[in-house]
């Protein structure tokens, strides 16, 4: 168990924040502490060179001075050499065959100089180093001069300075993992309460809404698109439990009349006629129930595939032509003319069956919602920058109502004022819907314009094929 909080732990962002907070904060000290520490020896050693460099040049100034009294030059290196004692610093003459002529106090035991001598050279003996140059104290005579300290000063300095560093820096990192487990508390909270509110959220219930602390910064957008993600699915929630309800609602008519027909039957001894009829009625209501089934399943969730089958085209003229032709019958039993205003040849995508069912359903809402002498006008041709193709249904029926316009194409919405004006038996205020979900899958629009008592124009717009797919007419 307390493994499993433990593994846990190590997989929280805190953690790995903390975590990688410290592990930047180790390598910039660590980086920081050994190039300081560098460049300060190294500042050191420029500062020890350049004192040496500075001393060669005087003694070489004090040979030249003190060339017929060496004794009393040597006296004032051997003084010099005592005040600089805890450097250790020394000096050695040598003949130009290399012979020691004279060594300083504090001089350590060093290696001869090898021939061929060279001008001037640096030489590291730790802990010695020293500077070994020619001189010329007169015109005969050629000197090798030794002059060096002890490094061990200059190591003590970076030694010292180490140590604090190191110290300071083992502040830092100590600091370093409880200042990021702050930080990283502090950034994560608001994500926390995120998290609780998001558990306690339920499909039954989504009115809680994740709290916004108005910083305008990324967790506060993660909970703005958490809101509004929840905002569509509790709509979704809704539209979706309304069309049960309804399918629910409209299923039961057509099944209580099935119902009740066979109850007449069983109920006593028919005719044959009776029987007929009954039976009549029973078929009449299996009809308009597959026809129902059939249009809740294209509305149902899932069937947007179904409706655009990838690469199929179509020629929406003559789809037009046909549905027109269905519809003359209907339009002339009741008087009312039933024209072709344009017929441009056009191809859409999409399979002919969906679109016979948006231009029957159009064609079939004008018809019934139009008195007799209207007129009802039928356009297929391409838009006007001849981008798309246009279906355009005109008629002069009743018209809809302005604030009825806005839900026509709700799922089972029909408005009462808009009866036909035959009063024939009334839609299931799903034609439009169906249609509406035809065109969206294939990419197209639907718009209404209508004025009540005058008339509604629907207009269809649907993409061109893509030239690059092939499909079957
Ligand atoms: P229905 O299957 O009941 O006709 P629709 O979804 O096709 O349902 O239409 C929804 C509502 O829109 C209809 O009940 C009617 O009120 C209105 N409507 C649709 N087309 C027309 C039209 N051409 N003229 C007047 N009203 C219309």
């Amino acid at each position: 168990m307390r493994c499993g909080h433990l593994k846990m732990f190590w997989q929280t962002l805190r953690f790995r924040l903390t975590f990688w907070n410290t592990a930047v904060v180790l390598v910039v000290v660590l980086t920081t502490l050994v190039g300081v520490r560098e460049g300060v020896r190294r500042a050191f050693l420029a500062e020890f060179d350049q004192l040496l460099r500075e001393d060669s040049r005087e003694i070489k100034l004090a040979t030249q001075q003190f060339h017929d009294k060496r004794e009393l030059l040597y006296l004032l290196l051997n003084s010099q050499a005592e005040g600089h004692g805890p450097h250790r610093w020394f000096v050695q003459m040598f003949d130009a065959q290399g012979q020691l002529i004279w060594a300083s106090k504090n001089t350590p035991i060093l290696a001869a100089p090898a021939a061929p001598f060279v001008d001037q050279i640096w030489v590291e003996a730790p802990p010695f180093r020293y500077w070994q140059t020619r001189i010329e104290p007169s015109k005969q005579t050629r000197l090798l001069l030794r002059v060096g300290a002890s490094l061990e000063t200059v190591d003590e300095d970076v030694a010292t300075l180490t140590k604090i560093m190191l110290l300071a820096g083992g502040g830092i990192l100590l600091l370093a993992p409880l200042g990021g487990y702050w930080l990283a508390s502090r950034a994560i909270h608001p994500l926390s309460r995120i998290i609780a509110t998001t558990d306690r959220l339920h499909p039954a219930d989504l009115q809680e809404r994740l709290p916004l602390r108005h910083t305008s910064d990324e967790l506060d957008q993660l909970s703005l698109t958490i809101n509004g993600l929840l905002d569509r699915i509790a709509a979704f929630l809704v539209r979706k439990r309304d069309f049960v309800a309804n399918a629910s609602h409209e299923l039961r008519s057509p099944l209580a009349a099935v119902r009740s027909a066979v109850e007449v039957a069983l109920a006593a001894p028919r005719t044959n006629e009776e029987y007929v009829n009954l039976l009549t009625d029973v078929m009449e209501q299996c009809a308009a129930l597959e026809d129902l089934v059939n249009r809740l399943l294209v509305l149902a969730e899932g069937t947007g595939d179904i409706l655009t089958t990838p690469g199929q085209r179509t020629r929406l003229d003559q789809v037009a032509t046909k549905a027109v032709e269905m519809f003359q019958g209907v339009a002339e039993t009741r008087d009312i003319t039933l024209a072709v205003v344009a017929l441009e040849e056009v191809m859409v995508p999409g399979s002919p069956y969906y679109l016979r069912q948006v231009v029957n359903n159009l064609l079939d809402n004008a018809l019934k919602f139009s008195a007799s002498g209207s007129r009802v006008a039928v356009e297929v041709r391409a838009d006007s920058p001849g981008r798309r193709a246009l279906l355009r249904i005109t008629d002069t029926g009743i018209g809809i109502a302005a604030e009825d316009l806005p839900r026509i194409f709700e799922r089972f919405y029909r408005s009462n004022k808009s009866r036909s004006p035959d009063d024939g038996p009334r839609g299931h205020g799903l034609g439009l819907s169906i249609c509406q979900a035809i065109i969206m899958a294939l990419q197209g629009e639907i718009h209404v314009q209508s004025t009540p008592g005058q008339g509604s124009c629907f207009t269809v717009l649907l993409p061109f094929p893509n030239p690059n797919k092939q499909g079957a007419c």
